[in-house]
């Protein structure tokens, strides 16, 4: 199959997830290009596909600075780890960071959005499964890097984000980071990779990132 093809089915299967959680299409697909060259990118980009995401600032540098040009409206997502010596970069190039998770980082990219005139959709990764090798915050200390990111920061946080155990049954993963959001009030929920996208959208997920199902295995 082609990668059209493949995000053709995605989508279908997005839309179908949507209609049978009674839900409208307020599901964002993300699709993950990492590993995969611009000219796959590009592939996607012209049937209609123009939000990407990718979890290393480097990598993404090599590849889409020149697709941003050509296709001023398309969107990239960084949904790796961070690193204080990449804020810079990452704060021009993408629109969205998904794994903010220690208070370095959060004060870094708030005063590298003021420096830049910049205002990236911030989330917040949780690590539901409290794996200690994870990114992300123990749920413990998420009101406190919360109260951080919007007192001491002035880091607008929209939403959060989670990478459940590969070993494990998701949804409870989901759930408790439905539960999460809808407690501080966010609004935004980023959960759910090829394996699971439909279980995610049905637990509540905004965006899903998708990956070795649209641009196959890497
Ligand atoms: C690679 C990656 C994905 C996509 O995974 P697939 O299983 O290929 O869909 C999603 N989220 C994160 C954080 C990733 O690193």
């Amino acid at each position: 199959m082609t990668i059209q093809q493949r995000l053709a089915e995605i989508q279908v299967r997005i839309a179908a997830a949507c209609t049978k959680s009674l839900r409208g299409q307020a599901v964002e697909l993300l699709a993950v290009s990492k590993t995969h060259g611009a000219d796959a990118v590009r592939e996607a980009i012209v049937v209609g596909q123009m939000v990407f995401a990718e979890n290393r600032v480097q990598e993404a540098m090599e590849k889409f600075p020149v697709l941003r040009e050509a296709y001023p409206d398309m969107r990239l997502h960084l949904i790796g780890m961070l690193q204080t010596n990449k804020v810079r970069d990452a704060v021009a190039l993408f629109d969205a960071v998904h794994a903010i998770d220690r208070q370095a980082i959060a004060a870094k990219l708030a005063n590298e959005m003021q420096k830049q005139n910049r205002n990236l959709t911030c989330f917040i990764q949780v690590n539901t499964g409290a794996e200690p090798q994870k990114a992300g915050v123990m749920i413990a200390d998420l009101p406190e890097l919360l109260r951080f990111c919007r007192e001491d920061a002035g880091l607008g946080i929209k939403g959060l984000m989670c990478i459940p155990p590969l070993a494990e049954d998701p949804s409870p993963h989901f759930k408790l980071l439905a539960e999460l959001a809808d407690e501080y009030q966010l609004l935004l929920l980023s959960m759910g990779m090829s394996a699971d996208f439909e279980t995610a959208i049905r637990l509540g997920a905004t965006h899903v990132r998708v990956g070795s199902s649209i641009f196959g295995e890497r």
